[in-house]
């Protein structure tokens, strides 16, 4: 298991390194004498607690020997459905109009991606977003062309905004605050990763985005690069959090490159949210930033780091089943 102590080592001296951290290459790598150790496969990950009933969900494919992608689909359409989660799918916060919008989307290991945004009246975008990978030339489809196609496709239209969400919403109305309410209790956007039997990655990731935002406000996580990236080379990286600043920092590719360099997923992971940290060093969003990310490699190692504590996610392998792990942080929330 991975030990904090050891990690927090070796984060000092990466950072002693500073911007030499690129130095942790494959040959750096073998000097450091780290041995790359080949875990059991399959495996999923995925962000906060609702990651639980997602992998389990994830793992039913996985375990039978299905397809990275296709447990990646599966598992996030758990917390899109259940109208407890709410920051995700059906249940999830609308924008400051009362209207729930929807992210997601979803990455295979040949590099085929699809993403939607800004949809609405659609309960599991994760799905459509496969579509658009599949069934269209494009990546990305948004408002109301990606809603057009989903009803295409067979998709219900359902009203999203259920009884609890919409009196949170009046509530908020009184004061009207604008103040994305970001990760501060550990219920926000799903991001997996898997990898299958075969050795293939294949990642998703989906939200109903920051609640009370602008109407039309898309974050990082139908971002293919910011909020999900998988290279099935190295290995794949999903973000939550404050997604302007992911997007900002292109998060998940930044992980998956550092991976490339021979770093674990615990150590890009904690290099990317420095390098979030240092980037928004002078921005008014750094007194209350969060962002989470999550990596898995192409070994079936895992790792994830926070800007703030309280990020903590789900894995799921044959070794040790389904638990929670959390992540390692820079700050406490004060
Ligand atoms: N990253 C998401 C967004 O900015 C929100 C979250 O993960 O909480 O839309």
């Amino acid at each position: 298991m991975f030990s904090r102590r050891n990690f927090l080592k070796k984060s000092a001296l990466t950072s002693l390194l500073g911007a030499g951290s690129l130095i942790w290459n494959q040959d750096a790598l073998a000097k450091s004498g780290r041995k790359r150790k080949k875990r059991a496969r399959p495996i999923v990950i995925s962000t906060w607690n609702h990651g639980m009933a997602a992998n389990e969900e994830a793992w039913k494919t996985l375990s039978a020997g299905g397809a990275a992608l296709d447990a990646v689909e599966k598992g996030v359409m758990v917390p899109e459905s259940d109208p407890n989660v709410r920051s995700v799918g059906y249940g999830g916060f609308p924008d400051r109009d009362g209207n729930v919008t929807l992210d997601a989307c979803i990455m295979d290991h040949h590099s085929n991606c699809g993403s939607v945004a800004f949809l609405q009246h659609i309960k599991n975008p994760i799905a459509v977003a496969r579509k658009v990978m599949e069934e269209t030339p494009h990546v990305m489809l948004v408002g109301e062309g990606a809603y057009r196609f989903a009803r295409e496709k067979g998709f219900p239209h359902e009203n999203l905004l259920t009884e609890k969400a919409r009196r949170d919403w009046e509530k908020w109305k009184e004061k009207s605050k604008y103040q994305p309410v970001i990760n501060i209790e550990n219920h926000d956007t799903i991001g997996m990763l898997a990898l299958d039997a075969q050795g293939n990655l294949s990642g998703s990731c989906t939200t109903s985005g920051a609640a009370w935002k602008l109407h039309g406000r898309v974050g990082d996580s139908p971002i293919i690069g910011a909020g999900l990236f998988v290279d099935n080379e190295v290995g794949g990286a999903c973000a939550t959090g404050l997604g302007e600043a992911v997007i900002r920092t292109a998060a998940s590719t930044i992980v998956v490159e550092l991976m490339r360099q021979g770093m674990h997923p615990n150590e890009a992971c904690c290099e990317a949210v420095d390098r979030i940290i240092r980037k928004h060093k002078n921005h008014p969003d750094m007194p209350h930033l969060q962002v989470g990310i999550l990596a898995l490699n192409k070994d079936g190692e895992a790792g994830g780091f926070s800007i703030r504590s309280g990020f903590n996610y789900a894995v799921c392998d044959a070794e040790e089943k389904n638990r929670m792990v959390d992540a390692g942080y820079r700050m406490k929330w004060n």
